[in-house]
């Protein structure tokens, strides 16, 4: 077995230690006598799975007791729907940030069902950091405020929360668990799991009781109610169970590291590996600005596409992979989740130092 050092965006490289134990238990979970792939999600044994997975988050992002977890499917753009659907019911009309291509996707769906006020966008300079939000364009009925916490993409990460009197909904698939938030500054919190989490097919929703009164739009899919979700615990339909054992096993090594404080002292420390070597150089150039700077996506460019191209394909060959921008971007990305060890960093930063010198521009 040779694993390699993967940078990938997502699905993205999980912890060692949770495919390990996952590996151990494929066949037989403890003493239940199958795999967890296996089990019913009604059963007792699987229901204690899914009971510390709740429990294990709640307790790491500290989680008040008016939220509720929900495990679902259909990846955070669904959510891009499920929120107007669910959440644009009392005037009709939401504000949303624009920071990102996923942003625009959520704002291009929300506009199906009802009215969209664009607060702020840096659509205008390549997203290139989080727009500066002008307070009097908050429409006082907006139903809730939506925007994306970390833009996966571009490399940015809102360091401060939109102050706004609306509902705060936010797409954290890409910063959850990464760093401390308080969850009680948000209405609603959703994650696509492949980033930060676990296995795609996964998504968590953190919902505040208030936000679960709201009658959803009347031709709401059913599987698309939160309240439907809410009331059934997850498991109105069968959930997607094995993703959500394996998430629970990410939890457990988050807590074992520490909990989230101590992995996000390691994320500080990963980053600033990277964003340092940046600054103390001239040959790459980081695009971001750098009170926008996000610790789980870090982008650069050489300034020379074909240079980009083989900086790619020889980091390939030493073993450091999907270090390729996203297609709409170009240049490099380099997703530093959680799992991605310190290690990992040290060695793309030695490759890139080492990729200068050998290719002078
Ligand atoms: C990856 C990502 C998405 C899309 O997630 P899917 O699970 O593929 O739907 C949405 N928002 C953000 C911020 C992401 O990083």
């Amino acid at each position: 077995m040779n694993r390699i050092y993967n940078f990938a965006a997502g699905p993205a490289t999980m912890p060692e230690a949770v495919l390990e134990r996952a590996k151990n238990e494929m066949l037989c979970h403890g003493t239940d006598g199958m795999s967890v792939m296996e089990m019913s999600h009604r059963s007792k044994m699987y229901l204690a799975i899914y009971d510390k997975a709740v429990a294990l988050l709640k307790e790491l992002m500290e989680i008040p007791d008016n939220y509720k977890i929900l495990f679902l499917q259909g990846g955070a753009s669904t959510q891009f729907a499920s929120i107007p659907l669910n959440l644009m019911t009392v005037n009709n009309k939401a504000d949303y940030i624009d920071s990102g291509n996923f942003a625009a996707k959520a704002i291009s769906e929300a506009k199906r069902y009802g009215k969209v006020n664009v607060v702020g966008s840096t659509k205008d300079i390549a997203y290139a950091r989080i727009p500066v939000i002008d307070e009097s364009k908050f429409d006082p009925e907006a139903d809730y405020l939506h925007f994306t916490t970390n833009n996966t993409i571009f490399g940015t990460h809102f360091n401060q929360v939109p102050k706004t009197k609306a509902p705060l909904v936010t797409d954290m698939s890409s910063s959850i668990l990464s760093r401390r938030y308080n969850v009680n500054d948000y209405a609603l919190i959703y994650a696509g799991a492949q980033k930060n989490l676990g296995p795609a097919g996964l998504t968590v929703v953190i919902i505040r009781d208030d936000m679960l009164e709201r009658t959803p739009m009347e031709f709401t899919p059913t599987m698309l109610k939160y309240k439907t979700m809410a009331d059934n615990d997850s498991m109105y339909n069968t959930p997607p169970t094995y993703g959500i054992y394996i998430a629970m096993l990410v939890f457990e090594w988050i807590k074992e590291l520490g909990g989230v404080d101590a992995i996000e002292k390691l994320n500080n420390e990963k980053a600033a590996l990277l964003y340092n070597y940046l600054d103390s150089q001239s040959y790459y150039t980081a695009p971001v600005e750098k009170d926008s700077r996000s610790m789980m996506n870090v982008t650069f460019v050489t300034g020379d596409q074909d240079l980009d191209k083989k900086f790619v394909s020889e980091a390939a060959k030493a073993g450091i992979v999907n270090i390729a921008g996203h297609r709409i971007v170009g240049g490099m990305r380099a997703s530093i989740y959680n799992a991605m060890p310190k290690a990992g960093v040290e060695a793309l930063v030695s490759f890139m130092d080492d990729f200068a010198k050998k290719n002078p521009k």
